[in-house]
């Protein structure tokens, strides 16, 4: 199924955007929490020290204007001397020693302008001051790099563990669309078996409990009632058909009795001969109705049959009608075995050759031809007639259809015949096709499953 289309990757493109927003938005906020308490920890340590440093500075005994600075060895250890990640200091007098700085400082720590936040940040150093007087100030620093090493570790770690998780989540959602839509497919192939024809197959609804189910359901009540009026209407068909038979053959009897009855004259015979015309279309229309109904019943025996010897069959119960008309009648027979009902198929090649005599031109030429391909029957007639506008093409295989053009001259004709002749060939699973160049003629193209060649 096309992308853009398809629910399938729909659903799993929302579930995987969704997925994928969700995780990020997950690992961001763990990342900055992460990284916040860190910070908190490192400005809590470094503020720890500022006090030591504060009481470290006295009166110089000399003198008492000038301040002196002198760390008790316990407060010193609490700068390491070296190493990364080791607390340093920095203190600035006014009245005393300008510049006092831990074995560890970096040389060019700017002194904190009175009145900034106490905290800041240079590079991968942080630093914590105070102003203990005017002039006055005490600083404590210390590298982060190690720490913010670690962060970029959990940031790997959750990028990671955030794209393992979305594989996971997204093959576990593939995984569910499938199966949720499943019963789609089923219903889906379900359906379309019914609508190509075989009106007694039902979805099945095992899975009654879920929304699909319950479609399922309601298709299967529409296909019933569609089964049901499709059944009514053969059976209708039929048995109108078959009601009509008696009365139309009594009809025939007396039109045929009182047509040789002596002393006639124009008239009445003519009433008579016209009414007989009548008659006769009515049973032939008749018979085509209970020949669609007996098809849609399909209870027809198949068997495997060769179409040569019923399109010679055919032809020479057609010969006087292509005489009448001065159609040549040409055959082309190859052994072609379809599997089928003799009779049914015998009623295909009558259709066709008739039709093919009937809408040809005075003088043409009717070709009929039996080939055979592996596993299947092929029939070919075609025709050097009047041939089927586009605009008729479409339509001519549907019951009582029939081209304007053709339909005043042709009295006896139903409409019935191509109808007839594709529910055979299609209740044998074979298939009916034709091509029409107007003024050139038809081809008619039956092809039947079966043996191929006998
Ligand atoms: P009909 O009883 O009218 O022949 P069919 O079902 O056999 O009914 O044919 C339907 C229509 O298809 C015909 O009315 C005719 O217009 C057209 N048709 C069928 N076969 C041919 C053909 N060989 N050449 C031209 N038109 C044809």
């Amino acid at each position: 199924m096309k992308f853009p289309h398809s629910i399938r990757w729909r659903l799993q493109l929302w579930y995987g955007v969704l997925l994928a927003l969700l995780l990020g938005g997950f690992g961001v906020t763990a990342y900055q929490l992460e990284s916040a308490r860190q910070l908190r920890r490192i400005d809590e340590e470094l503020q720890q020290r500022l006090p030591v440093l504060v009481k470290s500075q006295r009166p110089s005994r000399a003198n008492r204007e000038i301040r002196e600075f002198s760390l008790s060895p316990r407060d010193a250890a609490l700068f390491d001397p070296q190493g990364d990640g080791a607390f340093y200091y920095v203190v600035w007098l006014r009245h005393g020693e300008p510049v006092t700085r831990s074995a560890s400082a970096p040389r060019d720590v700017p002194e904190p302008p009175p009145g900034t936040p106490p905290n800041r940040k240079r590079g991968d150093l942080r630093e914590t001051f105070l102003f203990p007087g005017p002039g006055d100030c005490v600083l404590v620093g210390r590298s982060v790099s190690r720490d913010l090493a670690d962060l970029r570790l959990l940031a790997w770690w959750l990028g990671g563990v955030g794209a393992a998780v979305l594989l996971l989540g997204l093959a576990g959602g593939a995984w569910l669309v499938g199966r949720a839509l499943r019963p789609i497919a089923e219903i889906t192939s379900a359906a379309g078996k019914i609508a190509g024809g075989d009106l007694t197959r039902r979805i099945d609804t095992a899975d009654t409990g879920s929304e699909l189910g319950q479609l399922a359901e309601v298709l299967n009540t529409t296909f019933s009632r569609l089964d049901a009026a499709f059944t009514r209407q053969a059976r209708f068909t039929a048995d109108a058909a078959h009601e009509l038979r008696t009365p139309l053959a009594v009809m025939l009897i007396h039109l045929q009795t009182g047509l040789t009855s002596e002393g006639l004259t124009d008239e009445p015979r003519e009433a008579f001969e016209a009414s007989q015309r009548a008659a006769q279309r009515m049973r032939r229309l008749t018979e085509s109705l209970l020949a669609l109904a007996r098809l849609d019943s399909d209870t027809a025996i198949h068997a495997l049959c060769d179409l040569a010897p019923l399109v010679r069959g055919a032809v020479e119960l057609l010969r006087p009608l292509a005489l009448q008309q001065e159609i040549t009648l040409e055959m082309e027979l190859r052994p072609a075995s379809g599997s089928g009902n003799a009779e049914q198929l015998g009623q295909i090649v009558t259709n066709l050759v008739s039709n093919a005599i009937s809408y040809n031109r005075a003088g043409g030429t009717v070709h009929v031809k039996t080939a055979s391909e592996p596993g299947t029957a092929i029939l070919t007639v075609s025709d050097t007639g009047q041939g089927i506008s586009p605009d008729d093409l479409p339509h001519i295989f549907e019951r009582f259809y029939r081209a304007d053009s053709v339909r005043s001259g042709s009295a006896g004709r139903s409409g019935l015949g191509l109808a007839i002749t594709r529910a055979i060939v299609e209740a044998h699973g074979g298939t009916l096709t034709v091509t029409s160049e107007p003024g050139q003629g038809s081809v008619f193209t039956v092809r039947l499953p079966g043996g191929g060649e006998m």
